[in-house]
């Protein structure tokens, strides 16, 4: 199985070297040159499997370059630190109505789904290649939190992680600064989110530096986290009984377009899920594309859902692909459009099925989160609240919660009066926060990683 970019301009690659990248060459995204397709019967055979087996089956199906017992062992060890026994447990609300819990890994957000399984793939990469890797990564809270966690003690990995001194919440960054593993290197910036992402970016364009000390970043478009996603709509659907599968929607909370494109990418692999529902916040810019077909950027207005707080959903290049019929010029030409102008607009014959959209303001919020508790005694975090804002009822809803509750506990305090609680989160408290001040230029980060590596 081979990989090509959504640009068209980057060499094909195999699976471990298109998730090694990261990025494509050319600037587009990896995705498969001819798309598995997952049977009837493929699926027969996959119910009953654990969550770890379900994984390798399914990748199996990419990952043609790593032997399966191999990958076997991979996927055994990525989901061990899950404090459920299910892993993504599926928990009824009521009548046709689930909840998809993706909150029991250990940084208590759906992110460890994927960076557990890609710290284990950069591992086996390291083995194959005998080359240490440097990462670096930059976050506003959960994803730098997730990678840390996947990374952590893992033998020939480095991990550098910036962020925005005093603007994560402290939970956030208790779970960065707190592991007490040593390749962990927590680095606060001074200014906000947007100049620890400008450092990144112009770290990594230092093509020596990069060669040098081997960085690799563990941002939302490698290939491996989409595919790791997509697992777990695979295991609730597999869950259900055949009538409640024919008449299906995942509703699916929303920033980067990572998570819910990861669900739909299953239904182009054959899988008869009906339809998306793409649950935003008020940063409404794929809402207002699913309504209108215009996609244009704005200005981020911070909410009550910080992790779905984007102007760009970066994934939303690897839709575009399959809309514009996997052409890599027009994708190009839309990437351009939306970098020049801020806009791309859906050509008038080009239909966007099986998606629906809903868009929740921070008025909202807390009142999703108090109707939630008042009905079904269950609390959701302020991302997963964006959910419960559905467009239709018919069928089966299966709504995604990304995140535990305890991790917001202001908004849930103040929205119903509970102290949302996790012991994983009070367990922190009492640890020793271990970080390094740092000004946001590619020398002093140059500078840093040199003098650790
Ligand atoms: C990252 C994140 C999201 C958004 O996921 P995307 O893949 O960017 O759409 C939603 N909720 C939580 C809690 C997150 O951490």
């Amino acid at each position: 199985m081979k990989y090509v970019s959504t640009r068209g301009k980057s060499p094909k690659v195999g699976f471990c070297q298109a998730v090694a990248n990261g990025l494509a060459p050319d600037g587009g995204l990896y995705l498969p040159e001819i798309l598995p397709q997952i049977s009837t019967s493929t699926l027969k055979s996959w119910e009953g499997l654990t969550y770890p087996e379900l994984t390798s089956e399914f990748f199996s199906l990419f990952a043609t370059d790593i032997e399966k017992d191999r990958l076997d062992a991979i996927c055994a060890r990525s989901y061990t630190k899950f404090e459920h026994k299910d892993i993504a447990p599926l928990v009824p609300l009521r009548n046709r109505l689930f909840v998809l819990e993706l909150f029991h890994g250990p940084t208590l957000a759906f992110k460890d789904f994927a960076l557990q399984l890609l710290g284990n793939l950069y591992q086996e990469q390291i083995e194959k290649t005998g080359k240490p890797i440097t990462v670096l990564g930059a976050t506003s809270g959960d994803t730098g939190a997730a990678a840390i966690h996947g990374l952590l003690g893992k033998e020939g990995v480095n991990i550098f992680i910036l962020y925005p001194n005093g603007r994560v919440s402290p939970l956030q960054e208790r779970q960065m600064t707190c592991t007490g593993a040593s390749n962990v290197y927590p680095l606060a910036i001074e200014g906000s989110f947007d100049d620890a992402q400008k450092a990144l970016k112009e770290t990594f364009e230092d093509l020596d530096f990069k060669k040098e000390v081997g960085l690799s970043a563990v941002n939302s478009i490698n290939l491996a986290r989409i595919l790791a996603q997509s697992v777990y709509y695979l295991y609730a659907y597999l869950q259900l009984k055949e009538a409640q599968r024919r008449n299906l929607t995942f509703v699916v909370p929303t920033g980067n377009f990572g998570n819910v494109f990861a669900g739909w990418l299953l239904r182009r692999m054959g899988v008869n899920i009906g339809d998306f529902q793409v649950a935003t916040n008020q940063n409404d810019i794929l809402y207002r594309f699913f309504e209108e077909g215009i996609y244009e950027s704005g200005t981020v207005k911070p909410s009550l859902a910080p992790s779905m707080d984007i102007q760009v959903a970066s994934n939303f290049e690897r839709l575009l692909y399959y809309i514009l019929d996997e052409d890599p010029e027009k994708v190009t030409e839309a990437m351009q459009s939306i970098k020049s102008e801020g806009r791309f607009d859906i050509p008038d014959n080009q239909i966007v099925s099986n998606f629906s959209a809903s868009r929740t303001s921070d008025y909202e919020i807390p009142s999703i989160i108090d109707g939630v508790y008042s009905q079904f005694k269950y609390i959701v975090d302020p991302h997963t609240a964006c959910g419960f804002k559905r467009t239709g009822t018919k069928g089966v809803n299966i709504i995604l919660s990304t995140a535990h509750p305890a991790k917001f506990p202001d908004t849930i305090e103040k929205a119903i009066g509970v102290h949302a609680k996790s012991d994983s989160l009070e367990a922190l408290k009492n640890k020793k926060i271990v970080k390094t001040s740092i000004t946001a230029t590619t020398e002093s980060i140059q500078s840093y990683i040199r003098q650790k590596i």
